[in-house]
């Protein structure tokens, strides 16, 4: 082989090396996404991996467990940032894996802060320093919680996009600090309506309703499980028009607003818990999932 040749076949290997190396990158960068791309305290995000011939695709982020489930060639999680969660950079890991071997997704996603208020609020003095009697509905209260939040159904049982459960206006409070009568902090975890007492409240997607009745606190209260970990509380209801273990479909009637339980007035409190996550309702309700259904 003379010299020339020995240089244009080391030429050719490096150029083809080149190529494929490029072709791997552009084949996998559309491969993963994940949505809203700024990732900040108290986001929902959609993550998809695109592998064709994975047998299965394993997740974790910031503690959570990431349940993927497939469309066609489309792996797909559901999840989200908690509205406490510190700025951050964080892994994500995933790994697909396929009979060639397993395949890394993990990166590096930057947790943005996001800038909530700070509100003051006045409301009746029990519900800021529950007596001995109201603490024992309160420890009930928690007990059934952490039983339903614990056994969410294993499938995605929502149906493309979540829909608005009334048609009153929003108020924007997601993630404010609160003080409650000057004395306790909280940060509000849902979204508020104003909606007069007697609207009509609806689900906002499919599910199962495993949670329909008064509580201390969130008076009465509907929870919808949509499957995989995610879950809509639906808050203060003067009356509930569902039962524990019904299914519903997105617009079903769920009840009537109301001022039940620790409120200032009647309005609708709408929530989104994701495992132990609450994850910003107007983000949920903004996010195309009609796509990935
Ligand atoms: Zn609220």
């Amino acid at each position: 082989m003379t010299a020339s040749r020995l240089f244009s076949l080391a030429c050719f290997l490096l150029l083809s090396a080149g190529l494929a190396n490029a072709q791997s990158r552009r084949g996998e960068s559309p491969a993963f996404s994940i949505t809203p791309t700024r990732v900040e305290a108290g986001s929902p995000e959609l993550i998809t991996v695109s592998v064709s011939d994975a047998t299965s695709v394993a997740g974790e982020w910031l503690g959570h467990k990431l349940e993927f489930y497939r469309r066609d060639k489309r792996w797909i999680a559901l999840g989200g940032v908690d509205v406490e969660a510190k700025p951050e950079l964080s892994t994500l890991h995933i790994t697909a894996q396929t009979p060639a071997g397993p395949i890394d997704f993990s990166r590096t996603i930057e947790i943005h802060p996001a800038h909530y208020r700070t509100g003051k609020l006045t409301v009746a003095p029990k519900f800021v320093e529950p007596g001995p009697e109201q603490l024992k509905e309160v420890a009930a209260d928690s007990e059934i919680k952490a039983k339903i939040f614990a056994a969410s159904a294993l499938e995605p049982l929502w149906q493309g996009s979540f829909r608005t459960p009334v048609k009153a206006p929003p108020t924007g409070s997601f993630g404010t600090r609160r003080m409650f009568n000057g004395k306790l902090a909280s940060i509000h975890k849902g979204m508020d309506f104003r909606a007069p007492s007697g609207t009509v409240v609806r689900a906002s997607n499919s599910g199962v309703v495993v949670l329909a009745r008064h509580l201390y606190f969130e008076g009465n209260c509907v929870v919808i499980d949509h499957g995989l970990g995610l879950y809509t509380l639906s808050m203060h209801f003067s009356r509930i028009d569902v039962h524990e273990g019904q299914r519903v479909k997105a617009g079903d009637k769920l009840g009537l607003s109301g001022a039940t339980g620790r409120v200032t007035g009647p309005h609708l409190h709408w929530a989104v818990r994701w495992q132990n996550a609450y994850l910003d309702p107007a983000k949920l309700l903004h996010l195309n999932l009609n796509a990935v259904h």
